[in-house]
């Protein structure tokens, strides 16, 4: 593949508190905010508590889950007397920080999130980005406390629906296990060195550093799991088995155990073999899911590098 030139990312977003009780996040750019983080060489940082109703009431959201709220449907629907919170709120992020699919919007966006998952370090990325790649790549070869994967949603630009489609290029961290509401040095860490690596990389690429193609694998969803339910009531019957529990990405053979119902059953996994994510993750109960299974992908990338506006391209 050939070399690829980008121009230098000038105007990067930190966003937290997408999610009110992802302490990470609401911690992380509470600190920036307090030591006053606006510049990573020539490129300025914004910081952002995305969700600040949700964050001081230590909930998810408030009306509806707000990183389900930037499609391109969703930012233009007008307001009403009746909408949800989040829209507003969504609206006035996509004022700030975009618009969305605009020249005007930020050039890079990270979005900070927790799970109660053991899931490590995961960066949640749309599509195929060469600039999310290699940003991918760059803290995975740097990291040595925790596992560093990719998750790719293979979803439009104007279906996207979280956060970080905002920007022009864009990816979540994903970090756990938290619980809701707690905070853990160990998890604060992981995020804080995987903030400081985009930093780092992001301040070499805009003084027209190259970086090495190559490979990278990444994790796309292929399917998701309920819970087993009672037919008449619609609880949930199970809890997931011990032997899932905590093991993400680890690969799920048919045959293997995947629910242990509350009458001691335990229930296998059927189908082909896929790799669980999102394992018993809070938030997904009300979404009706117990686990993702993902397939996993090799993305291949070209070489890139940055150039600065007297390179003459621009
Ligand atoms: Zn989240």
């Amino acid at each position: 593949m050939e070399r690829v030139s980008f121009p230098p990312l000038s105007r990067v977003a930190i966003c937290g508190g997408t999610h009110g009780n992802e302490m990470s996040g609401v911690y992380m750019v509470r600190e920036m905010q307090k030591r006053k983080v606006d510049q990573a060489g020539s490129a300025s940082i914004t910081t952002v508590l995305s969700n600040p109703r949700a964050v001081d009431a230590c909930r998810r959201y408030i009306d509806q889950d707000i990183n389900r709220c930037f499609t391109d449907a969703l930012l233009s629907a007008p307001l009403t007397d009746s909408s949800p919170y989040e829209l507003r709120r969504a609206k006035e992020l996509n004022a700030q920080l975009g618009p969305k699919g605009s020249q005007e919007a930020v050039d890079l966006l990270c979005d900070i999130h927790n799970t109660t998952s053991n899931m490590g370090l995961c960066l949640i990325l749309y599509s195929v980005d060469y600039i999310t790649l290699h940003i991918y790549k760059y803290i995975q070869s740097k990291m040595t406390s925790t596992p560093v994967r990719a998750i790719q949603l293979d979803i439009p630009l104007p279906e996207a629906y979280s956060f970080e489609s905002v920007g022009k290029h864009g990816f979540a961290l994903e970090v756990g296990p938290q619980p809701n509401g707690v905070v853990r040095a160990d998890i604060y860490n992981m995020v804080k060195e995987a903030v400081d690596l985009t930093m780092e990389w992001l301040q070499a690429f805009n003084s027209g550093s190259s970086f090495e193609g190559g490979e990278v694998e990444a994790y796309t969803t292929e399917r998701s799991v309920d819970y087993p339910r009672d037919p008449t009531t619609n609880e949930i019957t199970a809890a997931i088995h011990p032997q899932l529990q905590d093991n993400d990405f680890k690969l799920l053979r048919p045959g293997d155990p995947t629910f242990l119902t509350f009458s001691g059953e335990t229930v296998k996994h059927e189908g082909e073999e896929l790799y669980p994510f999102f394992i018993n993750e809070c938030a997904y109960y009300e979404k009706k899911i117990a686990f993702h299974l993902a397939k996993k992908i090799t993305l291949n990338f070209p070489s890139i590098s940055g150039h600065s506006v007297s390179d003459g391209h621009f």
